[in-house]
């Protein structure tokens, strides 16, 4: 089903240095052998594929690019390559990882304690503990900063109340990143919250028409305690919710490359294979504009994204270039499967053609991890010097 790369005109290859060739072999080789051959009956059913999840913990990947000792510590390169194969197949187990290890561990390892991090980020990053990061709220989603949770302190820890939304992995995670106001000081602070932890409820969000493998949660929490422990002591400030933010962008950013890719090369062997009046698909003009506009659109989301993977890896990437390029791409990708759904007719809408899920898949990247207008205002806050997210008044 999955061709070799069609989408390669440009030779990207040779700007891979070993160790991202290495990690993208490992995923290609896995998505292709243990989720390809089942993943659109898990996307019908919208349910977790739990039983790939043995082989997946041995890519040793669980943490992308945390570097905390015992944790995968791949580079943003690497961590981009593992995006992109896993999308190419299926968006919804690149967004599984990703919420894991570049939400909920990359958050624990930016802003938690020694304690934390040595208890935690081993065991995350082996896939033996599953992570989840709750910062949406009903009324809450790109105002991200006015959050209704509270967290009041009380003896010996602090109770919090409150409901989150969307919430990646929240159905069955072990362990949940909690934002919140500080209910004495206005603060936002975030916590370690255990599964199990008595008032802490969650509820499945059915009815998806997009990345319906991903189990997104409703939280509840009534008067749930957590222990000073369970603090992340480095947050203080939605500005720290931020800086979490412009990093995960960067992974995210990779997941469109990955998912147009994967439509162009199943489209590619359509038009190659199908024939209407007397010719293949591929042979006829107005199919290769179209060939050529997806073509196009991923040879400049690869390159663009790669370039600012280089900029992180050496410091010098900016929350206004992960905005650029996450919105970017999830824009560029949502045309890209589009022609591609097109491109194979009648059979364009089926899941078992793939790219009718690739098509629905992307709706929601480009929404979530700030939508596409949100981070074209970071991006442009960032050029200008004004911030036009809050209406005038
Ligand atoms: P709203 O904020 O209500 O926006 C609705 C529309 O208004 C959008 O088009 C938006 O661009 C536009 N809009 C809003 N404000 C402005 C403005 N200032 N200027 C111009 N236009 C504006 N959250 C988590 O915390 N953890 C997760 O794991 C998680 N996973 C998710 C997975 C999925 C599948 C989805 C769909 C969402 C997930 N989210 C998660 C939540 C996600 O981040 C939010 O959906 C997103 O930030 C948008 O918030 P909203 O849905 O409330 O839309």
């Amino acid at each position: 089903r999955f061709p070799e790369a069609a989408h390669d005109v440009m030779g990207f290859d040779d700007l891979l240095p070993e160790d991202a060739r290495a990690v993208r072999r490992r995923v290609r080789e896995f998505m292709a052998a243990e989720v390809a051959p089942k993943i659109a009956g898990y996307w019908e059913r919208a349910e977790f594929p739990f039983e790939v999840l043995p082989e997946l913990k041995k890519l040793n990947i669980g943490g992308l690019s945390v570097k905390y000792p015992g944790c995968s510590g791949l580079s943003t390169l690497g961590t981009g390559m593992v995006m992109a194969e896993m999308a190419r197949v299926d968006a919804s187990l690149s967004t599984f990882v990703m919420v894991h290890a570049s939400l909920a561990m990359h958050t624990i390892e930016l802003m938690g304690t020694e304690e934390q991090k040595q208890e935690l980020l081993p065991k995350l990053s082996g896939l033996d503990l599953v992570g989840c990061w709750g910062l949406t709220e009903p009324d809450h989603g790109s105002d991200a900063a006015k959050l209704s949770t509270t967290a009041r302190a009380v003896e010996g820890g602090w109770v919090l109340n409150g409901r989150k939304r969307w919430i990646g992995n929240g159905t069955f995670a072990d362990v949940a990143v909690i934002w919140a106001t500080n209910a004495d000081n206005g603060e936002i602070n975030a916590f370690i919250v255990r599964k199990g932890t008595p008032g802490f409820r969650t509820t499945k969000i059915e009815n998806k028409i997009s990345l319906r493998c991903v189990q997104n949660a409703n939280i509840h929490m009534e008067d749930v305690f957590v222990s000073e422990a369970a603090r992340l002591p480095g947050v203080t400030s939605a500005r720290d919710t931020a800086k979490v933010l412009s990093t995960s962008r960067i992974t995210v950013a990779w997941q469109p490359v990955g998912i147009a890719m994967g439509a162009y090369d199943v489209c590619m062997r359509y038009v190659g294979q199908r024939e209407q009046f007397g010719s293949p698909l591929a042979a006829f003009q107005l199919v290769q504009e179209k060939l050529s506009r997806m073509l196009a659109n991923i040879q400049a989301m690869t390159l663009m994204t790669w370039r600012l993977s280089e900029l992180c890896d050496s410091g010098r990437s900016t929350t206004g270039m992960a905005s650029l390029v996450k919105s970017w791409n999830t824009l560029r990708c949502r045309e890209t499967v589009a022609l591609a759904r097109e491109l194979l007719g009648g059979n364009g809408i089926l899941s078992e053609f793939h790219v009718a899920k690739a098509f629905c898949d992307i709706e929601a990247i480009y929404t979530y991890e700030g939508t596409y207008d949100i981070n074209s205002l970071v991006t442009a806050r960032e050029t200008t010097g004004i911030s036009a997210i809050r209406a005038p008044k």
